[in-house]
This record gives structure tokens, C-alpha cells and sequence, in this order.
């Protein structure tokens, strides 16, 4: 850690109160790379420690609603409570001291909204994202993290769109609502599949550190295989609003060439499949590449995760079934995401299964 803090920079000033913007999306195991690995933790407080002996430090983020209340869960699964005990880590949801409004000035979508107070009052707030796939955005690394920042309301309202392009300008309303001063990547093992939750782990070997999140998720999606990282809806919208580089040629990357980091068979996301659209029809593309939810009742645990998560009101659990509602689907695939058994799959239309033939 110590490497790619001073290769990328030098780091932040660390101050009184430091955050640790974890992504603790689901109480998972480490070796299931869902979550950012306590082995990552550790070593960048390990760093922060050594800058500043008397900081604070604090493990956070807003995990899925099923979750939300289930705080010990993810101490012991994701291995934070050995470090809470190395550290003296505050572990404790990113909601735990409230919320508060936003501007509005930066906001392209979202208009009034709001964010955490611990997020909002960190002297320094570290992103530590892990390096996954995404069955919507494509990639999940620093700059889909934020997204964590916003509470489930407005969540909901941010997919509720069914648009991707609509989605991606929420996503970095969040990110700018408080950027972090610094980003890492734990990109040691990654996921590939259909992210975030229910892909397979894939090992990289890498740590990225940057103090820009689009510089850091460039060279995250260009691990991943991607060839042109700025063709992911989500990093162009970032490049088109300035939040980082705009070109791959903008980017210092020291301590490896591209080559040398590049994962060519990386098994990329269904969402991916966009891409043989040029990017100003990628809206046409979510029309005709027809990605929806079915329920498996054969693992379902009726927990109703999906029914909550569900931004549509498009699920009813009916006894021991799971309905859904085709008429009301946006297809974000929340529910996939968040259902913590894979009971719910992805259906392809005709026209997404010729195009996953083609790849
Ligand atoms: S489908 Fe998944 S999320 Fe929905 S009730 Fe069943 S187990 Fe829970
Ligand atoms: S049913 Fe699933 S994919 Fe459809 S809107 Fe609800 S959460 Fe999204």
C-alpha cells in the first residue's frame, strides 16, 4: 500500500477524522470479492497511521437495504472485526450519524438531495473500492462506489429512470457531492460475470491508487479487458463533466506499462453487450438488448430483499411466490444484485443472446 500511495502521489493530508469509504455491498466473505478486502484496509491505515499516530479512523459505507440493519453480520463475514481490534476502527453504517442536504449547483439530475454527515464531515475521506464488473454500469470501481453515498430513497429515484445515461449523471451527482481525497482499488482479486454480487473471483494482482477516481477507474476498466475505457457510459459521462482525464494518454501510470496490466479474457458484465452499439444509441441499445429479471423458486429464502430493493414496486411476494411485474420492470436489475442467494437470473431477449454469440 505504501508503494502505490507514494507512486501515485505522495496521498492526502491526513486529518483528525478519516474515512475509510469502504464497499461493504453485502455481509460476504473476503474471498468472494464482493467487498473491498480487510487485507486492503489494514494496510492503508497501516499508511494513514504512520502519516498521523492520533487520527481517527472509521470503516463505513451503506450497504443494500436487506442489510441495512444487520451491521454485525458484516463485521464478522468481511473481516472487519479483526481490525477494528488492530485499529481501533470506528465500524459503523455510513447513515449512523444522519444525513444532510446537498447544494444543488453541481448536480445534474438529481437536484436536492442528501448525504451523509459522516461523509460530509470526514477531515478525509479515502475511497477504497473494489474492482468488479456490473450487471448495469458495466464496471463498478471508485467512481460507482460514491453512489453508496446516497440513501435509499434516492437510490430508487436514481434507477427508477430505466435510463442508463440518467443513471451514470446520479452516480457522479453523488461522487461530487463529496469527492474523496483519495482513491483506491483493490484490484488483488477481482470479479468478473455479472457483478457486483453474483460474479466469480478473478485474481489481478494489483493495487491502484489515485487521487482522481475517473483516472483510477480507466485503468480499472482497462485491467478488465476494456480496450477503451471511455466507451463505458459512466466514464464518458465523467470525462464530459470534468471530473478526470478525457483521454487514456492523460494518464501517468507509473509502476507497470498498460500491456503489462491489461486482462484480456476478463469475463466482462451481460451489460457489456451495449457496446456494439455506438455510444449516442446506447439508449436504443437498453430497448433492444432486453436483460430481465425471473425468479428461481428452487435457492429463493423469501428474506424480500427484492421486493424492498425494487424501485418500481414491480415485486409482490404472494405466499411463497415471487411475482414480477413486466409491465412495471424497469430492468435495473437491483434485485439481482441484491438477492443474497441468486435466486433471481437474468433472462436474455433473442436479440442480447445473437449479440453474446458474437463476442
Ligand atoms: S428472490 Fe432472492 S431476494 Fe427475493 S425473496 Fe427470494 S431470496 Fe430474497
Ligand atoms: S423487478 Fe428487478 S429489474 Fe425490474 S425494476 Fe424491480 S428491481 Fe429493477
Amino acid at each position: 500500500m505504501a508503494i502505490a500511495m507514494e507512486r501515485s502521489g505522495g496521498g492526502p493530508l491526513i486529518g483528525r477524522n478519516v474515512l475509510f469509504k469502504a464497499n461493504l455491498l453485502a455481509p460476504a466473505k473476503p474471498e468472494q470479492a464482493v467487498t473491498t478486502h480487510p487485507e486492503i484496509l489494514s494496510a492503508l491505515a497501516a499508511w494513514v497511521k504512520g502519516k498521523n499516530p492520533v487520527t481517527n479512523l472509521s470503516v463505513s459505507d451503506s450497504p443494500g437495504y436487506l442489510f441495512a440493519g444487520q451491521w454485525a453480520l458484516f463485521e464478522g463475514n468481511c473481516g472487519l472485526r479483526a481490525l477494528k481490534e488492530k485499529w481501533g476502527f470506528d465500524i459503523s453504517p455510513l447513515n449512523s450519524k444522519g444525513f444532510a442536504e446537498t447544494r444543488t449547483s453541481f448536480s445534474a439530475t438529481l437536484g436536492r438531495f442528501r448525504i451523509p454527515i459522516k461523509a460530509s464531515e470526514a477531515d478525509t475521506l479515502f475511497n477504497v473500492a473494489k474492482c468488479k464488473t456490473h450487471v448495469e454500469t458495466e464496471i463498478t470501481a471508485c467512481l460507482k462506489n460514491t453512489f453508496g453515498y446516497l440513501d435509499t430513497p434516492t437510490r430508487k429515484r436514481a434507477h427508477r429512470s430505466g435510463s442508463i445515461g440518467k443513471l451514470c449523471e446520479a452516480i457522479l451527482d453523488a461522487h461530487l457531492s463529496r469527492v474523496p481525497d483519495w482513491n483506491v482499488i483493490d484490484a488483488v482479486v477481482g470479479m468478473e460475470g455479472n457483478g457486483p454480487s453474483h460474479g466469480n473471483p478473478k485474481p489481478l494482482g494489483w493495487v491502484i491508487a489515485s487521487e482522481n477516481a475517473l483516472a483510477a477507474d480507466v485503468v480499472a476498466a482497462w485491467m478488465m479487458g476494456y480496450r477503451n475505457p471511455f466507451s463505458i457510459p459512466l466514464l464518458a459521462a465523467a470525462a464530459r463533466r470534468g471530473i478526470g482525464p478525457a483521454s487514456r494518454s492523460h494518464i501517468d501510470l507509473v509502476g507497470s506499462t498498460w500491456e503489462n496490466i491489461l486482462s484480456p479474457r476478463f469475463r466482462k458484465a451481460t451489460s457489456a453487450l451495449r457496446r456494439f452499439f455506438p455510444t449516442p444509441l446506447r439508449g436504443l441499445a437498453h430497448t433492444l438488448v432486453k436483460q430481465t429479471p425471473f425468479w428461481d423458486p428452487s435457492c429463493c429464502i423469501f428474506c424480500g430483499a427484492c421486493e424492498k430493493v425494487c424501485p418500481a414496486g414491480a415485486i409482490r411476494i404472494n405466499g411463497r411466490t415471487v411475482l414480477i411485474d413486466p409491465e412495471k420492470c424497469v430492468r435495473c436489475l437491483c434485485c439481482h444484485e441484491m438477492c443474497p442467494v441468486g435466486a433471481i437470473g437474468i433472462r436474455r431477449n433473442i436479440f442480447a443472446r445473437f449479440l453474446l454469440r458474437q463476442k
